[in-house]
């Protein structure tokens, strides 16, 4: 049975600066880099995101604008760790909160998203 939890391709797509998600049952997910950088599950961001939006912006710089994701990990089988133009990397992006954060028009990640 086709896990819709289990990425078969992970493509970073430079030209367009997404991230490309194959999953097992055939959906395609399409993030952009500054869509996944804002959502960084890391504690600190978490911290940062508590703060006021024009906080936020002073805090992280450019970064919220314009990240670039210079590197990608795999983290044993069960999620991604991005690295990002800033230096940052201490997010851990599980497979299961990346579909859930699909952003397409069939899944709507911001509105399941657990929280
Ligand atoms: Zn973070
Ligand atoms: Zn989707």
């Amino acid at each position: 049975m086709a896990d819709p939890y289990l990425p078969v391709e992970i493509v970073r797509e430079s030209a367009s600066r997404e991230l490309v998600v194959t999953w097992e049952d055939g959906h395609v997910s399409r993030y952009p880099y500054a869509y996944l950088r804002e959502r960084c599950p890391c504690a600190a961001c978490a911290v940062l995101r508590e703060q006021p939006r024009d906080r936020l912006k002073v805090v992280s710089g450019p970064v919220v604008s314009a990240p670039e994701m210079t590197d990608i990990q795999l983290v044993g089988r069960y999620g991604i760790e991005p690295t990002w133009n800033d230096g940052h990397r201490m997010g851990i992006y599980d497979f299961e909160m990346l579909r859930l954060l699909c952003p397409c028009a069939v899944c709507k990640g911001e509105t399941r998203a657990p929280q």
